[in-house]
């Protein structure tokens, strides 16, 4: 499945079409966070070192209605980029037109444009995100070569991604986009072992998908945060208050029966009479006494994962073990991070919007080997399904 990158093709004097992620959190048209921006850095800086042209465009937030444009320009993106390029980049206020035509014809070598929102086009009937054939040509007429770094919409036939590439325009990743299929696609389709996937979060219906791929794939699943509930109700164990999902509870019957001794299940939990920081805690080993809720994996469970992790060489992690915004709930957590921390020569992944902010929070990002930054796109991949978005990049 290997893919062209920006490194296969010549950019010299090209006019690159480049998708990136800038979709950043903004407040009162401030950027809070940048990181997305920093992200996209080394693929614009190579596509300029190389002497071509940089043509940027992103989809910022959901915009259904003209209302819906309000703070969602990306200009204050384009500002920020210039900071951190040390450049002037030319931001052009349309998604079409005579204007973005202009702009791009005036493009010298190693210049920058980036237009507005793609998301702009889904006021006029969804244009973009209903993936629009006259859009994405219309895109792809305004370079030579398309790059796509924008890994969170891969599981998202757009036009800014599969509309554009589907015109037979050279398509090829990003470094970004290089990264997470390299991690995400060896860990899953050929990893080193042992390989040990770990699976908490809120609910199991977002990651069936994941459980069931990951099965055959791995030596040991942990089974963490709120999903354990449903799969201890599963064993006819009692679950107090805890998060469950009464509908999936014969599934998970079904998972348990399937995965056999891969599954390990938390034996002890940290529970709380209601869901809050400011009540005292209790540990309960196995069922949960009635009027309590498990909020985080106990003590004994931290040094059973621990243990089934040591000696891991490919660790593949994807939702908290409970929940880590509230200090009483994090060490579960906290836990986990320290054993995958401990080992040595194992490449470590975690993946998922929040599984992602407790290891930045708690202070453990560096000791991963690879951070996912895209939630929906790297659960798919994790499930082993083609994402539209990775699959029209041309093969090398
Ligand atoms: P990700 O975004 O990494 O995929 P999820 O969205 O699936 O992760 O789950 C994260 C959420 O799960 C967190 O907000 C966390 O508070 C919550 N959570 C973890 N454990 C529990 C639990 N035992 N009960 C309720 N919620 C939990
Ligand atoms: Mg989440």
């Amino acid at each position: 499945m290997a893919k062209m990158t920006v490194k296969d093709i010549d950019l010299k004097d090209k006019k690159v079409l480049v998708r990136v992620d800038f979709n950043v959190p903004l407040k009162d048209g401030v950027i809070t966070d940048d990181t997305r921006i920093k992200a996209a850095l080394p693929t614009i800086n190579y596509i300029l070192e190389q002497g071509g042209k940089a043509i940027l465009f992103s989809h910022l937030g959901r915009v259904k209605t003209e209302e819906d444009k309000a703070g969602k320009s990306l200009k204050p993106v384009a500002e920020r980029l210039s900071e951190l390029l040390g450049k002037s980049v030319t931001f052009v206020p349309e998604t079409r037109g005579k204007e973005l035509e202009g702009a791009i014809s005036k493009m010298q070598d190693g210049d920058v444009v980036v237009f507005e929102n793609t998301r702009f086009e889904d006021v006029d009937g969804k244009k973009e995100s209903g993936n629009d054939a006259e859009l994405g040509k219309y895109w792809a007429s305004l370079g030579d070569v398309f790059v796509n770094d924008a890994f969170g919409t891969a599981h998202r036939a757009h036009a800014s991604n599969v509309g554009i590439a589907s015109t037979g325009i050279p398509t090829v990743a990003g470094f970004l986009m290089e990264k997470e299929i390299k991690f995400i696609g060896e860990a899953v389709e050929d990893p080193k072992r042992p390989m040990v996937a770990i699976l908490g979060g809120a609910k199991v219906s977002d990651k069936i998908g994941v459980i069931k791929n990951l099965i055959p794939k791995a030596d040991k699943i942990l089974i963490g945060g709120g999903m354990t509930y449903t799969f201890y109700k599963a064993k006819g164990m009692e679950i107090g208050n805890s998060l469950v999902e009464e509908d999936k509870v014969e599934l998970a019957k079904e998972l348990i029966a399937e995965a056999g001794d891969k599954l390990v299940l938390p034996v002890d939990s940290i529970t709380v009479a209601e869901f809050s920081n400011d009540l005292p805690t209790e540990e309960h080993t196995g069922d949960i006494p009635t009027g309590q809720m498990g909020l985080d994996i106990g003590p004994e469970s931290i040094a059973l994962f621990a243990q089934t992790l040591s000696g891991a060489k490919t660790v593949v992690w994807n939702g908290p073990m409970g929940v880590f915004e509230m200090s009483n709930f994090a060490r579960g957590t906290i836990g986990v991070c320290e054993a995958i921390a401990n080992l040595e020569g194992a490449t470590t992944i975690i993946g998922g919007g929040d599984s992602a902010a407790a290891a930045e929070q708690l202070g453990f990002a560096d000791k991963f080997t690879h951070i996912s930054t895209g939630g929906g796109a790297s659960l798919e991949l994790l499930e082993g399904k083609a994402l539209p978005g990775l699959e029209a990049i041309n093969d090398k």
